[in-house]
């Protein structure tokens, strides 16, 4: 235990002293229409305020630009992507996406999505994560640089928040040892349950322990999709 702690301060001291708050990463991200053959305004006018959104709930730790806006009428659905994308084999997602996707950015694909359980409630989204070797993440680039969003979860902006959450290293509350919560500064239930990393529907803030971990995990581990550092 006491191994585990002094690591835990180290690597905090680490974050503190290499990174501070003037290094800005600024990413940019391009949005795929699947499943599209036409421009739907109904659809894209949802994507400046999902950016506006984003930006505000990073509170400038990380900025993120649009860069480009791509369709493509290859359909398919948010849960059968999920499922290959836990499976062994992930080839249908490269051969789905490999004629549009551009290198370098966070590509956010938009499919329809479905209710599994007959509930109503269908999955908004997913990011595929490493849990392990993250400085491997640039090695398996462009694979990982990918989320995936049903379009019901880009009208409600909170869902491509939760997901860069999980891009940019963080876990679900439910998923943390007590001292990692502490960490996060997650420490109490009102925090708790408007935490962007809870399926809450009072989900609206990430803690400052959670934007520093993400501000460093950007320049650590996903440097290879930042644009340029402002100082
Ligand atoms: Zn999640």
């Amino acid at each position: 235990m006491k191994i585990i702690l002094l690591s835990v301060i180290f690597y905090l001291t680490f974050i503190q002293s290499s990174v501070g708050q003037r290094q800005i990463p600024v990413i940019g991200i391009n949005f795929y229409l699947m499943g599209m053959e036409t421009v739907d305004e109904s659809i894209t006018k949802h994507i400046g305020p999902n950016m506006d959104y984003l930006n505000a709930a990073f509170e400038g730790r990380i900025l993120f630009e649009l860069n480009e806006i791509f369709m493509n009428d290859n359909k398919a659905f948010i849960p059968d992507l999920h499922k290959i994308a836990r499976s062994k084999d992930k080839s249908r997602i490269n051969s789905l996406v490999a004629e549009v996707e551009k290198v370098g950015a966070i590509n956010i694909y938009l499919f329809d999505t479905y209710s599994v359980d007959g509930s109503g409630r269908a999955m908004m989204g997913f990011t595929p994560v490493l849990s392990r070797k993250r400085h491997t993440y640039v090695h398996n680039s462009p694979y990982f640089d990918r989320m995936f969003i049903s379009y019901p979860g880009l009208r409600d902006k909170s869902t491509i928040v939760h997901e860069m959450g999980h891009f940019l290293g963080l876990d679900h509350p439910w998923e943390m040892s007590h001292i990692n919560l502490e960490l996060m500064g997650i420490t109490s239930e009102e925090v708790y349950d408007t935490n962007h990393m809870t399926y809450s529907t009072n989900a609206s803030s990430f803690t400052q322990e959670q934007l520093e971990r993400m501000q460093h995990f950007a320049i650590e581990f996903r440097s290879y999709l930042i644009d340029r550092i402002i100082q």
